[in-house]
């Protein structure tokens, strides 16, 4: 007799069955150690294997060497269960047994011992699709469980199991089996069933199959059907409606070229083969995820579900794409997919959206255009900046105990940003605080942490010793000796930060330096060339202008605009 390939390889112990390690790993012990729950929770897409662990549980259970985590499968317990008429496991459907006196009658059956076997199995299948009174009558049952009961309820939406029911069962979610575990499992069902097929072919029917193994089975079986024991990569294209790795790489090129006419004629042709827009659409977001994924994943590669040959091809063809691109690709590919699913001309809709995808330019890389730019600027800091310094990631090292140079502290660069950066690695919280200092100054041995006086909720959690000894350790590091430190919070100090420097202190950086400076002095910022090409660049806008104290403006050169 002719059994269909899924329910010829229904797994029948955990060594058989695809992925879910995690389900089978942790019943195997409770089996083992005797710890088992009175009832469980199986939840997952459909296919991924939640009745096949369920009807495995129970042979564990009732099998006649038993319990055993691996059932011997010859028994009469372990066959009738395979072929679901054992007395002592109910199997039941609870889209079609919804009324509530269904399910009372079948609670009240598994009240009764068991008629052979150790344990009584209930396995309820969609079991979100229970009455709400049914629901109750299950709960009510579950709250004092008859000895020697199993439950287990299978669902493929967890959420809408009632939380009084979830609390009372353990709980395993299924995942959707990998397309690389898929792949290896069809190979093993063809290899025992003598089928010849090539590895991509079974590749895009993992991928096909979409997690689950009852549907990858299904369409092998579908294939087969069509193909007979040999399947032609082609063959398998026509069927599955897919695209052959050298339309899709003509494709790629064409938009890497922003050539719209290319893209249009590769759409334009497979049309008029046959095929089917979505199909494609989707192998077009596939691959555009795919060449995301190894662009932005060190070793990404290994996560696609490609051949290494196929992943090289599709790479090779968009060289010069980067990710911005691609994820620009990706958002209107993706913004299409509603329309080619409920437009009347979804046709249409896909060559507009190849022509947009043509008409983007290529996005150049952030760093390309501060090269640029900085290539263009002399090499010393511009007297005005447009954008704040980036702050270094680290504290500068420290240097063994070296005296506090007071002349020497604003030339190292920006000891404050590296005291707040330091600061916030260790306390997040207190480095956002320090963010918030009007003035940070170094006043003889004595750091003096300013805020305004409206600041001073805000500085008195500076105050706690532990944080002023975090303080004065970072900034010790950083230093190279030792400092006190001193958090002021008064309107004192903010005005003394805004004259003149008094000779005993050192103005270091300040976190927020003067609001605005003198009209004159912000047209003289907007027209110097480098700030000229990043306001140009960037959209930006000139909000802050700081005095450099130690190193004089330089008149900056102005250079050809390499853009
Ligand atoms: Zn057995």
């Amino acid at each position: 007799m002719y059994q269909v390939l899924a329910r010829k390889w229904r797994p029948a112990n955990f060594d058989e069955l695809v992925g879910q390690k995690h389900v089978s790993r942790t019943l195997t012990n409770a089996i083992e150690s005797k710890r088992l729950a009175h009832a469980y929770v199986f939840a997952g897409l459909r296919g991924t294997g939640k009745t096949s662990v369920a009807r495995i549980l129970a042979k564990c259970l009732n099998c006649e060497t038993g319990p055993t985590a691996s059932p011997c499968n010859k028994c009469d317990a372990c066959t009738e269960i395979a072929a679901s008429r054992a007395m002592d496991v109910m199997e039941i459907d609870a889209a079609s047994r919804t009324k509530v006196e269904q399910t009372r009658e079948l609670l009240e059956l598994v009240s009764y011992a068991p008629v052979r076997d150790r344990y009584k199995i209930l396995i309820i299948d969609e079991a979100h699709m229970l009455s709400k009174q049914s629901f109750n009558a299950l709960l009510k049952t579950l709250e004092e469980p008859p000895p020697n009961v199993i439950f287990v309820l299978a669902t493929t939406e967890l959420g809408k199991l009632l939380p009084t029911i979830l609390s009372r069962c353990q709980v395993f979610e299924f995942r959707r089996i990998g397309t690389r575990d898929m792949v290896e499992h069809l190979r093993r069902v063809c290899d025992a069933e003598k089928i010849e097929i090539s590895d991509s072919g079974l590749e895009r029917i993992a991928r096909a199959g979409e997690g689950s193994v009852r549907d990858s089975l299904s369409i092998l079986e579908r294939v087969l059907a069509f193909c007979g024991q040999q399947v032609a990569d082609d063959d398998l294209l026509q069927l599955l409606g897919g695209v052959r790795a050298e339309v899709l790489v003509q494709w790629l090129k064409g938009l890497a070229a922003r050539d719209a006419g290319a893209m249009l004629q590769v759409l334009d042709e497979l049309i008029d083969e046959g095929h089917d827009l979505l199909p494609f659409w989707n192998e077009l977001i596939a691959c555009t995820r795919d060449l995301l994924l190894m662009r932005a994943v060190p070793r990404g590669e290994k996560l696609l579900s490609r051949s290494p040959e196929e992943a090289a091809a599709l790479q090779s063809a968009t060289e010069k794409l980067g990710v911005e691109d691609l994820t620009r690709t990706f958002q209107i590919l993706a913004d299409l997919e509603f329309g080619l699913r409920s437009s009347s001309q979804p046709r249409f809709l896909f060559e507009t959206a190849l022509i947009r995808l043509a008409s983007l330019g290529t996005v150049k890389p952030i760093e390309d255009v501060l090269q640029s730019l900085t290539g263009a600027t002399p090499p010393s800091r511009p007297a005005m900046s447009a954008a704040p310094t980036p702050r270094p990631r680290r504290a500068p090292a420290s240097g063994a105990s070296r005296p506090v140079q007071k002349k020497n502290l604003a030339a190292t660069g920006s000891p404050v940003a590296g005291l707040i950066e330091a600061v916030r690695d260790a306390k997040p919280m207190i480095g956002a605080i320090l963010e918030q200092a009007q003035d940070i100054l170094l006043d003889g041995q004595a750091l003096v942490i300013a805020f305004e006086k409206e600041n001073e909720l805000v500085a008195d959690r500076l105050r706690t010793p532990e944080t002023v000894e975090l303080l004065r350790r970072t900034a010790e590091k950083i230093m190279g000796g030792p400092v006190n430190i001193r958090i002021e919070s008064s309107n004192g100090v903010k005005t003394a930060a805004k004259e003149p420097q008094p000779a005993e202190s050192t103005r270091l950086d300040t976190p927020h330096g003067a609001r605005s400076g003198p009209n004159e002095l912000l047209e003289q910022a907007r027209n110097e060339p480098g700030v000229k090409k990043l306001l140009r660049e960037f959209g930006a806008q000139v909000v802050d202008i700081r005095p450099l104290e130690l190193n004089a403006p330089e008149p900056a050169t102005d250079v050809e605009d390499p853009l």
